[in-house]
């Protein structure tokens, strides 16, 4: 068994070392300070901490108590919430607890759908999407401009009109997706849902990080009653997610939907890492936020000026840290991300808004999603940016075999790693770290 052990750390070094000679341009991945690394490795990680703190259902939760509710003091004040849960354990889990909370099985909700930016836990059932087939939920589609690239307003109310005039009215409208360039138009559309009884929401996965920043726009101030979130794709935090509210008023229903309905237990180490993220948010989110967004700017902006296709031209490409590109002129999704993992390029195939009428699905769309984040987080910034585009640029179009691009990748790299935004940006980000115990046994 010994070999077997030895194995799987082989592989876990391999993986590092993948990372740590490549671009990662995942819009919805990140890398966590050697801070929250410490916390994630502590005895929290083996804990159990059921409930609320202070009436949990184990001995032993003194100090995580404390920890818990620090996290939601500093969740509440840094994006401005008078109510925060900090106990789902991923985005979808808190989604979840969202319907739960605010629906029941049958009823209607409005969310985007996938190839228009929205995420799969909030799909329908023939899906498989969470929402339709683990709640239940009839989902009706935001209506949506392919060439605004965002939710249309007016026909959305007359949709919901409709649907009212079928008896067949919402209970919640989830704004934000996996896709989203720009703001959504929660202030527009607020009152006139709010008016109808309909509870306002708001997915924050993706751009929670740009939120806590100041740099996109703020739903909870905008209308929205709630905000659920992932905590690790532009957040600085671990894997987990969270739930706030503009008000107290639905704190109870949330606690409840959350525990019993969601978690049990809820991963305590991550729960640390959590607070420490919120800090270094605090005190670094200002900076990183915009950088992000001029990151991502400034990589459209170069792509398209290599003659890539570009989404957003005429809207200044993004206000997010994702880019996307049409890539059908030079292949498709799917076959265009595989080259250029080849070539040390990580990014992912996407549908584009237009993709299901021209048939094409998810396993081969039309499209790349890139998301700017890690790479700002690691140093590559908007100075450094065109070099990553001309990386792309030689894969895609130029059709360049990426193993002679990937020995670049390599070589441009080796400048950049160290974890910026954080209290200490002496370490590595993609270091394998081997704890002595364990190194002696092997
Ligand atoms: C990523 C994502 C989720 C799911 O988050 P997990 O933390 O992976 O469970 C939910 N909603 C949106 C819009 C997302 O992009």
């Amino acid at each position: 068994m010994n070999n077997k052990l030895t194995e799987v750390r082989r592989l876990l070094a391999l993986h590092h070392e993948m990372f740590r000679s490549s671009i990662p341009l995942i819009a919805s991945e990140n890398v966590v300070s050697y801070a929250v690394r410490e916390a994630m490795i502590s005895d929290l990680g083996h804990r159990y901490a059921e409930g609320w703190p202070g009436e949990r259902v184990y001995a032993g939760c003194r100090y995580i108590d404390e920890i818990e509710l620090m996290t939601i003091e500093l969740m509440k004040d840094l994006f401005g919430a008078a109510f925060a849960d900090v106990r789902p354990i991923s985005g979808v889990t808190a989604n979840l607890a969202v319907f739960t909370a605010f629906t029941e099985p049958g009823d209607v909700m409005m969310a985007l759908s996938i190839a228009k930016g929205g995420h799969i836990s909030m799909g329908k059932k023939k899906f498989g999407g969470t929402a339709g087939a683990v709640h239940g939920l009839e989902i009706e589609y935001f209506e949506y401009n392919d060439k605004e690239l965002n939710i249309d307003v007016d026909a959305t109310i007359k949709k919901i009109e409709t649907l009212i005039s079928e008896g067949r009215k919402p209970k919640l409208a989830y704004f934000g997706g996996s896709v989203i360039l720009f703001p959504h138009p929660v202030k527009e559309l607020a009152d006139y849902l709010k008016s109808n009884d309909i509870v306002v929401a708001y997915d924050a996965a993706h751009v929670a990080g740009l939120i806590a920043g100041g740099k996109f726009q703020d739903p909870l101030r905008e209308g929205a009653e709630i905000m659920s979130m992932s905590t690790h794709k532009t957040f600085f935090g671990p894997q987990r997610g969270a739930i706030l509210a503009s008000t107290d008023e639905y704190a109870d229903r949330i606690k409840k939907a959350v525990f019993p309905g969601v978690v049990s237990n809820h991963h305590l180490h991550t729960l640390a890492g959590l607070a420490i993220a919120a800090i270094e948010m605090k005190v670094f989110g200002k900076a990183y936020a915009e950088e992000v967004v001029k990151t991502a700017k400034k990589l459209a902006e170069e792509l398209y000026n290599r003659g890539l296709d570009v989404l957003g031209s005429e809207k200044g490409f993004t206000e997010s840290h994702q880019v996307l590109i049409d890539v059908t002129r030079y292949g498709l999704g799917g076959d265009i991300e595989k080259l250029l993992e080849k070539a040390g390029i990580i990014v992912n195939r996407n549908l584009l808004p237009w993709d299901p009428s021209r048939g094409l699905s998810y396993t081969n769309p039309g499209g790349i999603r890139m998301g700017v984040q890690e790479m700002v987080r690691i140093g590559i910034d908007s100075k450094h940016v065109d070099a990553v585009a001309d990386y792309i640029y030689r894969v895609v179009v130029k059709k360049e075999a990426p193993e002679k691009v990937r020995e670049d990748v390599k070589e441009f790299r080796k400048d950049f790693g160290k974890i910026h935004y954080s209290f200490d940006r002496v370490e590595d980000a993609y270091k394998y770290i081997t704890l002595p115990g364990a190194a002696a046994g092997i």
